[in-house]
């Protein structure tokens, strides 16, 4: 499976473009922002976006999507429990002291149980509540990788003080779907450096107090 990985935006969210080999297909995870260099990676690797896929409705992750879309007529898949979140993007940007991107339209929504795929590749959604009610992970069986969204970073977590957060129900994901994979799962962070399930599960402060 082709997998880049690269930052977008000036909080520097981690967008994947996941693209299978064979027939092309692809989708984008958290296209944050910098959408330009999105569709250069995806006309690299000779890619047709299918699915753009949103870990969770805060703007570092979601705020291209719209322009995204507007250049693939790829759908947005967003789980349902963050579309309050979704509809608060101008107050989001303001925090930041960005200009709001504009409203997002959410295609469908996703959770335990559905899967995303492209071509022949395919993800199972993990709903993974606590950094926002409705963040997800996606799991890729086949390559023992998860895309984690602001769930789970290299030695820490995501943080439960913005709005609809849950540190009770952040660690209830973690200890629960997360870490029921296996040790070595690489783990794609919504910010900074890739790290592993088993490197988390022996280290993060978060996870073995
Ligand atoms: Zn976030």
């Amino acid at each position: 499976m082709i997998h880049e990985v690269f930052p977008v935006g000036v909080l520097q969210c981690n967008c994947s473009v996941i693209g299978d080999e064979q027939t092309r297909e692809a989708m984008v995870i958290d296209p944050g922002d910098d959408i330009d260099n999105v569709l250069d990676i995806v006309r690299q690797h000779g890619l047709t976006v299918k699915q753009i896929v949103i870990t969770h409705a805060h703007i570092d992750h979601v705020g291209g999507a719209t322009k995204l879309k507007q250049a693939t007529g790829a759908s947005i898949l967003l789980n349902q429990n963050d579309y309050t979140l979704l509809k608060m993007l101008d107050v989001q940007a303001a925090w930041i002291g960005m200009q709001s991107p504009g409203a997002v339209a959410v295609d469908s929504s996703i959770g335990t149980g559905d899967k995303v795929a492209a071509g022949n590749i395919v993800a199972d959604v993990l709903h993974t509540p606590g950094h926002t009610e409705g963040s997800i992970c996606l799991y890729f069986e086949s390559d023992k990788k998860l895309v984690a969204g602001d769930t789970l970073f290299a030695g820490s977590i995501g943080r439960t003080d913005l709005p609809g957060g849950s540190y009770k129900k952040i660690m209830q994901s973690l200890q629960g779907p997360v870490l029921a994979l296996p040790d070595e799962t690489i783990v794609v962070p919504g910010h900074g450096p890739l790290t592993t399930i088993g490197e988390e599960r022996d280290s993060n402060p978060f996870l073995t107090r």
